[in-house]
């Protein structure tokens, strides 16, 4: 007998008769005998209308509040999927987070969680219960609701089964794994067998929502066996694993992700003075507004240009301060541009194989992209192009990078 976290997302509980799938879904994994933890995400599109009801009253919303609002989306699943077990005899009982005890800090909307506490659950397991644990949402130490951030039910599933040591986890969606690209945007995507964590660690920073970052962090962190598989079809789906000495060869590039979740500022017309970059960028981060890709150009007689991307979201924020700032340093002008977006190549193989990036840009020219910024790391190369060009650019690299055919002398395992 083993015990298994499941992940349900929102499209797989979006209506009465998914749940209903779902139940018979579960009531086959528990003939099997296993033992069962099923955390849910809110029926699709309910946090969008949640958040969408609080706009209508403020465009600042108190975040304690925006928790309280979004966390009840996924009550509302937690239960419906406990009855429609109930139904079929089968003992289930819904849990939410601070009924679980999952204790976070209280960074509302974005909040941590610090820890988990498995009294309970293991309580209810060793009497025969399937669990339904509501995703996305914790408590924090005085008692208030908290959210994980977007996607943020996928790191409950992988914290309750670290906190478990459950066999595994896996991740049930819309999708039958994790592929080359988002198989929506790109016909030819490829589904892998496998990805190393540090991969999928990467494609999810720089974009890929398959999996929220948090979620594969912590499975990295606790070792904890995770698998992205199709709600409703059967097939292996994909293995998040660890990397492998026996990897004798792996394929350089394992998948494209992209986002237009960012804007970019820019400064220009600074005075190219030691100190600059802080003076520009030290008000940003004590605003707490996250920076992104980085670039200063060569100066010309003294002066020069700064850029740099943050999230959409903080753009008009950003762009407040940096008008200030440009005041005082007698800068020229700000300009922000939110018409942009980040396509990132990502595989562990880049860190054997030259001359990846220049394979990239040489693709983005071939058909006429201009590129904006380039970010590198060991296991990654970003560009910001046009938004407009983003669909073009991702086509074009998964074919030039050929993602869509299967490697050859990969010896995995
Ligand atoms: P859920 O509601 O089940 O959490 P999400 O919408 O958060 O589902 O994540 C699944 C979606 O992630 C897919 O429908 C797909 O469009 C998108 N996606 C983005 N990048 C990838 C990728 N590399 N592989 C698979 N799916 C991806
Ligand atoms: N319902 C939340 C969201 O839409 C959490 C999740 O689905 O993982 O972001
Ligand atoms: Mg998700």
């Amino acid at each position: 007998m083993s015990l298994i976290v499941q992940k349900f997302g929102g499209t797989s509980v979006g209506s009465i008769e998914k749940i209903e799938a779902v139940a018979d879904k579960v009531e086959r994994f528990r003939k099997d005998g296993h033992q069962l933890v099923i955390v849910v995400s809110a029926m699709s599109g309910e946090t969008n209308r949640l958040i969408g009801l609080a706009q209508e009253i403020s465009a600042s919303p108190t975040l304690r509040e925006m928790d309280v609002l979004v966390s009840t989306g996924e009550q509302v699943t937690t239960a419906l999927l406990s009855m429609a077990l109930n139904k079929r005899g089968i003992p289930a009982k819904s849990y939410n987070g601070s009924q679980v005890r999952i204790l976070t800090d209280d960074a509302h909307t974005k909040a941590r969680i610090r820890e988990i506490d498995d009294q309970r659950l293991r309580g209810d397991l060793d009497a025969g219960y399937v669990l339904v644990v509501a995703g996305f949402q914790g408590v924090d130490e005085n008692g208030n609701i908290t959210t994980l951030g977007r996607g943020g039910s996928d790191t409950t599933a992988v914290a309750l089964a670290a906190a478990l040591t459950a066999d595994e986890c896996q991740i049930y969606t819309d999708v039958d794994g994790v592929y080359t690209t988002d198989p929506r945007m790109v016909d030819g995507a490829r589904r892998l067998d496998s990805v190393t964590f540090e991969e999928m660690l990467e494609m999810a920073s720089m974009g890929s929502k398959v999996l929220q970052i948090r979620a594969v962090e912590f499975a990295g962190k606790y070792k904890v066996p995770l698998r992205v598989l199709h709600s409703f079809q059967d097939g292996p789906g994909t293995l998040i694993r660890v990397e492998d000495e026996t990897d004798m060869e792996t394929p350089t590039i394992a998948g494209i992700a992209f986002t237009r979740d960012e804007a970019k500022l820019t400064v220009l017309g600074v005075p190219d003075t030691p100190g600059v970059a802080h003076k520009i960028l030290g008000p940003i981060g004590a605003a707490n507004i996250e920076v992104d890709v980085i670039v200063q150009n060569v100066s010309i007689d003294g002066s020069t240009d700064f850029t740099f991307t943050v999230h959409r979201d903080e753009m008009e924020r950003a762009k407040g301060i940096l008008d200030r700032i440009a005041a005082e340093l007698n800068a020229r002008e700000v300009i922000a541009d939110d018409k942009i977006a980040k396509v990132s190549l990502v595989g562990v193989g880049m860190r054997s194989h030259a001359g990846v990036a220049s394979q990239m840009f040489e693709a983005l020219a071939d058909v006429a992209i201009n590129i904006q910024m380039i970010t590198t790391s060991e296991i990654k190369i970003s560009v910001v192009i046009d938004e407009k060009f983003l669909e073009l650019a991702v086509r074009s690299l998964h074919s030039v990078f050929e993602l869509e055919v299967e490697p050859t002398g990969v010896v995995v395992d």
